[in-house]
C-alpha cells in the first residue's frame, strides 16, 4: 500500500516560501483530510501536486510513479482535481462540462463521441445526483450545483488520486454527507483521496488520515482522534474548543477564540 508521497516540497510563488518543506502521505484506498487556517498552504500545495506550479524543491509521487515528471496528459489519467473556487465555465452546458474529464483520454485521431466517454461521463452525473441538470446552461446552476458539477467532471476522469480543495464549501448539509458518502464509496474503489477542508468535525469522524498545515508547514499528521486534540485546535487555530463523547461518537465543540 502506498498511495501519494510528498517529500521534502517548497513552493514559492515569487516571495518567501508559502509552503516549506512538507512531507506528508495520503494513504492509497483511503480518505485524507487536509486542515488548517485560512492562508496555511493548503490549495497552494494541492494546486503544485496537480501541476499548477513547479516547486523550488521535492518529490511528489504516486504508487511509485513521479507525478511531477509526468506530462499534463499522462497525469490527468492518474489524477484528477476539484479546485476551490471552480471557474465558471462560460457557455456550457452540464453535460460538456462533464465532458472535459475525458480530454485526457481522447485518442488524437477521435472524430466522434466515443460511447465509453458518453457512459463515463452520465454515470459520473448520476453519483452526483445530477443527470437531470445535464442540458442545463452551466453558469445558470447554484454555487451547490456547479460544485457537484465539477465534482462530476473530475469522476469521469475515473482518477486513482483525488485532490478536492474544500468541495463541500458551498452545500448544504445534506450535500456534504452525500458527498463524504460518495468519496467513502470511490475510497472503496480504491481511489486515494486527498481533500483540503474546514469543517474539523467532519475530518475528525469521516477522514481516515489527517494532515494539519500551519504557515506552510505541515505540524501533525495521522489517525484524526490522534492530531486533533484540543492542544492541537487551541495551537493551530486559537480557539479553545472541547472534544466531546456525543451520542454517535466525538464531537468537537467550539468554545472561544482565544
Ligand atoms: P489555504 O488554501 O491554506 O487557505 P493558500 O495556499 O491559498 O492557503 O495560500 C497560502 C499563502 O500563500 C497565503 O498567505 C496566500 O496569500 C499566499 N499566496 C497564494 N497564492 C499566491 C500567489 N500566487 N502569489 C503570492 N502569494 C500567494
Ligand atoms: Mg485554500
Amino acid at each position: 500500500m502506498t498511495g501519494l508521497e510528498v517529500r521534502g516540497l517548497t513552493i514559492s510563488l515569487g516571495g518567501p516560501p508559502i509552503v516549506d518543506r512538507v512531507d506528508l502521505t495520503a494513504p492509497r484506498g483511503k480518505i485524507t483530510g487536509l486542515v488548517g487556517p485560512n492562508g496555511a498552504g493548503k490549495s497552494t500545495l494541492i494546486g503544485t501536486v496537480v501541476g499548477l506550479n513547479r516547486p523550488v524543491e521535492g518529490t511528489v509521487h504516486f504508487s511509485g510513479d513521479d507525478l511531477l515528471g509526468l506530462d499534463r496528459r499522462a497525469r490527468a489519467r492518474l489524477c484528477a482535481y476539484v479546485e476551490q473556487a471552480a471557474t465558471t465555465e462560460e457557455r456550457l452546458t452540464v453535460a460538456e462540462v462533464v465532458a472535459l474529464g475525458r480530454i485526457p483520454f481522447a485518442p488524437a485521431w477521435a472524430s466522434g463521441p466515443d460511447p465509453a466517454d458518453e457512459k463515463s461521463c452520465m454515470e459520473a452525473l448520476s453519483r452526483l445526483g445530477m443527470s437531470a441538470f445535464a442540458g442545463r446552461q452551466f453558469a445558470t446552476l447554484s454555487g451547490g450545483e456547479q460544485q457537484r458539477v465539477h465534482m462530476a467532471r473530475a469522476l469521469a476522469q475515473q482518477p486513482q488520486l483525488l485532490l478536492l480543495d474544500e468541495p463541500t464549501s458551498s452545500l448544504d448539509i445534506r450535500g456534504q454527507l452525500q458527498v463524504f458518502a460518495l468519496l467513502r464509496s470511490l475510497a472503496t474503489e480504491d481511489c486515494t483521496v486527498l481533500m483540503a477542508l474546514h469543517d474539523l468535525n467532519l475530518a475528525l469522524t469521516r477522514c481516515d488520515w489527517l494532515v494539519v498545515m500551519n504557515h506552510g508547514r505541515v505540524v501533525a499528521e495521522g489517525a484524526p482522534m490522534e492530531v486533533l486534540t484540543e492542544r492541537l485546535i487551541a495551537d493551530v487555530y486559537g480557539v479553545e474548543a472541547r472534544r466531546i463523547q456525543g451520542p454517535v461518537g466525538p464531537v468537537i465543540v467550539f468554545e472561544t477564540a482565544l
